[in-house]
């Protein structure tokens, strides 16, 4: 299945895709382990800061390898790519879909970058996600109230998004409705009439950024509304490795990784597993069933 199949499917039965950051192979085992066990399409994702440390052509060929080896539907996303250079690299090296997030520049700026980057990568069949409201907060912890950040913060204004749209011809929106990126002493509350107005105005899927930390209500409420294909989950897979390692390492002299780090990847396997419940694509993936796998053999 394309791309655009796997959102469409999303789609029209009801239920968002998980965008989980990897930032490391251990990651992306606990990712791939969770949307396995529980038969749930998924995208991994990278930011700019991860892709670097981990490496384009590694990410791909990780990426790959576990397709090759499941048999499984895995999207690939570069995450907030910043600019036109930063999106053709990802473009070039095979992504599904690129993010361009133009939401630090002048409007007519981002329109038109984010309109080449959307010529360039339907020619290779690869989806564009744009931003035009800036979506605050950084994938970490965060001691300050979310409410003082939302506040700082423009939400995404329907008709000006719906221009956006019929402008690029983005295939993805992501919008700010008070979700942030990072968790908060209390969870983000969601602007879900405003999705709905959003959602009956655009006519793209529309994807969650800073699905860590939400109320869980308010996720499947904004996945009812009927757009939302795609929920960013970062700053809760980070938070499980860190702490799950420092639990491991506290007290122990063990130096051999492979001991060591299993732990870790099952504290990341369960933290996607739970977001997968939550946005509902639980059993959603089409894998080849082993009849014709053994066929095909
Ligand atoms: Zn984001």
């Amino acid at each position: 299945m394309t791309a655009q199949e796997i959102l469409n499917k999303a789609k029209s039965e009801g239920y968002a895709l998980g965008a989980f950051n990897a930032g490391d192979l251990e990651i992306v085992k606990g990712v791939v382990q969770a949307g396995v066990e529980l038969k749930s399409p998924l995208i991994v994702e990278a930011s700019p800061g991860e892709i670097k440390f981990f490496g384009h052509k590694n990410f791909d060929c990780v990426i790959e390898n576990f397709k090759k080896e499941m048999g499984f539907p895995i999207l690939t996303n570069l995450d907030h790519s910043l600019g036109l250079e930063e999106a053709q690299e990802g473009i070039e090296s095979g992504f599904d879909l690129i993010h361009f997030d133009g939401s630090s520049l002048p409007y007519e700026e981002n329109v038109k970058i984010t309109k080449v980057i959307v010529e360039q990568a339907h020619e290779k069949g690869i989806l564009v996600e744009g931003e035009v409201d800036k979506i605050l907060g950084e994938s970490i912890p965060h001691r300050e109230e979310a409410e003082s950040i939302q506040a700082s913060g423009s939400y995404t204004d329907p008709e000006k998004a719906a221009d956006f749209v019929n402008q690029t011809g983005v295939d993805i929106l992501a919008v700010f409705i008070g979700n942030l990126h990072g968790t908060y002493p209390q969870p983000p509350k969601l602007d879900l009439e405003r999705l709905k107005l959003i959602a009956e105005k655009l006519p793209c899927f529309l994807s969650l950024h800073g699905g860590s930390g939400l109320l869980e209500e308010d996720i499947k409420q904004a996945i009812a509304i009927g757009k939302v294909v795609k929920i960013n989950v970062n700053t809760e897979l980070r938070v499980a490795y860190r702490e799950t390692l420092e639990n491991v390492l506290k007290g122990s002299e063990e130096v051999a990784i492979y001991r060591i780090m299993p732990p870790v990847i099952a504290a990341v396997q369960k933290v996607v597993e739970g977001k997968i419940q939550l946005f509902g694509s639980a059993g959603k993936a089409v894998i080849p069933s082993e009849e014709s796998t053994t066929t095909q053999l």
